[in-house]
């Protein structure tokens, strides 16, 4: 069996705890996908096109990881690419509390497919997408949240 992990999230945009939590899963799996979904409840800053753009150049040299957008829900989305894996970060207790009703919800749905936690490294816990996003909006500096080798800048007018 090809162990196939879906990384789920918005990744708007994609910052340097997003890489590291693939980086340390990927000799855990024959290949991580990262999934950007479509959340209705959040207002992406960054296109689909974008932020599929920006992780797909960011693992370019390396097949083990690619990037998908999907549409549908996140089990439907592992179902249809054959994962029995879902990745997902923890920084915080409440992270916990929400992963933990979200898995279990999704292992009623679907148990073939098993969700896996990854602890963020400490100096990762505060970064989170939307900090970013306030930074951007006003114009400052985010390069060290966000990984060295995505040109934030080009995707900013
Ligand atoms: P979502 O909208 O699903 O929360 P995110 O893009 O914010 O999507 O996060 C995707 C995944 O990455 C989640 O599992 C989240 O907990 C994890 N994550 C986000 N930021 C970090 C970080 N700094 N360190 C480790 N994991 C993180």
């Amino acid at each position: 069996m090809n162990r196939i992990a879906v990384f789920p999230g918005s990744f708007d945009p994609f910052t340097i705890g997003h890489e590291s939590i693939v980086l340390r899963a990927v000799g855990l799996f024959d290949k991580i996908i990262i999934g950007i979904g479509s959340n209705n409840n959040k207002m992406s800053f960054f296109t689909a096109g974008q932020r599929l753009e920006m992780i797909r150049s960011l693992f370019a040299g390396n097949d083990k990881v690619e990037a998908q957008y999907y549409e549908d829900l996140t089990i439907d989305f592992c179902r249809r690419v054959g994962a029995h894996f879902m990745l997902r970060g923890l920084r915080t207790s409440s992270d916990f509390e929400y992963e933990k009703s979200i898995a279990q919800v999704n292992q009623v749905m679907l148990p073939e497919v098993e969700s896996v936690f990854m602890l963020t490294l400490p100096e990762h816990t505060s970064i989170n997408s939307s900090v970013v996003r306030e930074v951007l909006r006003y114009g400052g500096d985010v390069s060290k949240f966000v990984p060295s080798n995505i040109n934030i800048r080009k995707y900013i007018q």
